[in-house]
């Protein structure tokens, strides 16, 4: 007798042969149906119990939750809605479920209360389908990479650099906070600290993966990325997995190029792999839009969106034009926007990068050459000395999907935006030193781990689509 996933099960021609299937119980309907899955497939796999053989004790344990290991003959399905089912011959009840207790009962479940259940959520359709169309995605990303000669660096996740500036950082510390040593000032001595300085969670692996750039050619990171920002929005994790190439040699052109065609890329391996769990999300989705009205549902079925954004063109467009057109929108005019758009230099809220998207353009939009003031300090300086070669990737439902740049590889340039800032140099030396030794172009982009699951599965918060999210006041489990 052989064991299978309820995923191989169904999809068989090997019928009349005894299997052994483990998994848990759905449902259990008129004492003869059970509906079992094992979190191989979001289908479930039919398990017919003539109550006659089996021993009313079992059966009276066999409830949504239970784990059991059944064994049977696999059947040509008699019913309606699967094409094979187990004939079951018995029942062993791993662990059951008290239906009294349990929280995941078959009926529909707020997103809310499933975040309080995080550690059983798992077990519901909604979440085991976003969870494997996640880990597919993440194989996606590493597969794209690796197929076009990018080395994936593992960046380090304690930073000893402050100059990063990509959001507020949480420090990492082993002095005592009740009783932290002083200096003679009076402030708190991060000498004495374990590093000997102050030291945080990353925000970003950019830096560090600029030195490997600078080496290795193509790089990417893609690990987890940490930022105290106290935003509460269905966009921001305070930990979150962010995916960074960097590549030598890049100008902002290819680095546009490579943030499409690996957005595009990894959007085909899931069209084409996650079929099942894409269709049940879709339906998902449609079911949750009925609720709300009609100007605030989407204009197309998830998986529609998906193949129109993995065969369109992304619309390129300066800053320079996207203000033009933002200057003179109804919403602008008609003040609706919380923040007007007023002047050339204004920062982009993401009401604005929305209305681009989803209003004016329609498609995905690639913003680029913002003004110098609003974006960070390694951005590659423009000829007109006042923009620089950044560009964000903006989706529809998400906003801002991609954050990237052509990095300054002038070391005087470079120095002076610093000294401007205000940044200690001393912080950055070695990041200096690329600029000192062989020295080139190079371009590279960050993107969301998150908000590509988010835009994937057509889930709406950020919190449901990473198994247990930390945002304030939130680090349970
Ligand atoms: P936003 O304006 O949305 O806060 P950002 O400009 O701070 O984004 P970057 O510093 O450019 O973002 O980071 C690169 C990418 O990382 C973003 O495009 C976004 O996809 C993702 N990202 C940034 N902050 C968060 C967060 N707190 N939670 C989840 N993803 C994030
Ligand atoms: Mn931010």
């Amino acid at each position: 007798m052989s064991t299978y996933s309820v995923k191989e099960l169904l999809s068989t021609d090997n019928l009349q042969q005894e299997v052994t299937i483990s998994g848990w119980v759905k449902t259990f309907r008129s004492n003869r149906f059970i509906a079992l899955n094992d979190g191989s497939t979001i289908h479930n796999l039919q398990c017919v119990v003539d109550f006659e053989q089996i021993d009313s004790t079992i059966l009276k344990e066999v409830a949504t939750g239970a784990a059991l290991t059944i064994t049977g003959t696999l059947v040509e399905s008699q019913g309606k809605g699967q094409q094979v089912e187990i004939m079951v011959d018995t029942i062993t009840v791993l662990g059951s479920a008290d239906p009294e207790q349990y929280p995941i009962q078959p009926k529909k479940h707020s997103l809310e209360f499933l975040r309080e259940k995080a550690h059983l959520r798992v077990r519901t359709n909604t979440f085991s389908a976003i969870m494997r169309v996640r880990s597919a995605l993440s194989f996606a990303v590493h597969q794209y990479f690796q197929k076009n000669g990018f080395y994936y660096v593992h960046t380090p996740i304690i930073t000893g650099s402050d100059a990063e500036g990509a959001g507020e950082m949480f420090r990492v510390s082993t002095l005592d906070p009740k009783a932290p040593p002083l200096d003679d000032s009076g402030e708190v001595n991060y000498k004495e600290d374990f590093f000997g300085k102050e030291t945080n969670l990353t925000v970003s692996g950019q830096l560090e993966a600029e030195t490997f750039a600078m080496g290795l050619g193509k790089v990417y990171t893609f690990g987890p990325t940490f930022r105290a920002e106290n935003s509460n929005t269905s966009r921001h994790l305070a930990e979150f997995w962010m995916i960074e190439p960097e590549v030598a040699f890049n100008d902002l052109a290819a680095n546009m190029d490579l943030a499409e065609d690996f957005i595009k890329g990894v959007l085909n391996y899931v069209l084409e792999n996650c079929t099942d769990d894409l269709t049940f999300l879709e339906k998902r989705l449609l079911d949750e839009e009925k609720t709300k009205p009609q100007a605030e549902r989407s204009e197309m079925p998830l998986i529609e969106k998906l193949k129109f954004v993995a065969n369109n063109e992304f619309k390129r467009v300066s800053y320079t034009e996207a203000i033009a057109i933002l200057k003179n929108s109804k919403p602008n005019k008609k003040k609706k926007f919380q923040y007007l758009i007023e002047e050339w230099g204004a920062d982009l809220q993401s009401e604005h990068e929305r209305f681009l998207v989803e209003k004016h353009f329609k498609c995905p939009v690639i913003l680029f050459d913002y003004p110098a003031k609003i974006k960070a300090f390694y951005m590659r300086l423009n000829e007109d000395g006042k923009t620089v070669r950044a560009m964000d990737v903006l989706f529809p439902g998400i906003g801002e999907i991609v954050g990237g740049s052509q990095r300054e590889e002038r070391l005087d340039v470079l120095q002076d935006k610093i000294k401007e800032l205000g940044i200690d140099e001393k912080e950055l030396w070695w990041y200096l030193d690329l600029r000192r030794f062989g020295t080139a172009e190079h371009s590279g982009f960050g993107l969301g781990f998150e908000r590509l699951v988010l835009f994937v599965t057509g889930m709406g918060n950020i919190r449901d689509v990473i198994p247990f999210p930390r945002s304030p006041q939130n680090a349970e489990f």
